[in-house]
């Protein structure tokens, strides 16, 4: 990903980080004393939002602040109609990362676009308008405005 406009002073920020489930406990641990803040990033798959609780109970239990969550591999965009093609069946919201109240920050569609970037070492933010390109632009812009 290509650092957003305006992002600088984000990297000045000592000892934050973004952590992504599933990760050990004993590293989420050592990870948390480091720590000023937290993001989650979980698919929209009913493991990971366990996970992903898991890993919001370990930060808050750290006094880490869990800063919101990113969806991975979010709903793709029909190639024939563009409507939104939910790929995963829907996280009941009582076991979802969202009834913990953390924020969600942004969406990352299902696209083969980003296998295509993956594939070729090259930057999906290098390919134009793609959605993942926009995705990934509007998350840059909402972590900036919320983190800034
Ligand atoms: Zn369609």
């Amino acid at each position: 990903m290509t650092t957003p406009p305006g992002s600088a002073h984000l990297k000045s920020r000592p000892k934050s980080a973004i952590a992504s489930p599933p990760v050990s406990r004993r590293r989420q641990a050592r990870l948390s004393a480091t720590l000023t803040g937290a993001l989650i990033v979980a698919t929209p798959q009913y493991v990971a939002h366990l996970d992903a609780r898991k890993a919001v109970r370990m930060y808050q239990h750290h006094h880490v602040p869990v800063l919101g969550w990113i969806e991975n591999m979010g709903p793709m965009a029909c190639p024939h109609c563009g409507l939104p093609v939910a790929v995963f069946p829907e996280v009941p919201a009582a076991r979802s990362i969202r009834s913990l109240g953390i924020e969600p920050l942004g969406s990352i569609p299902f696209d083969p676009a980003l296998g295509v970037a993956g594939d070729s070492g090259r930057s999906v933010m290098d390919g134009g308008e793609s959605g993942p390109a926009r995705a990934f632009q509007a998350l840059a812009e909402t972590l900036v405005r919320t983190l800034g």
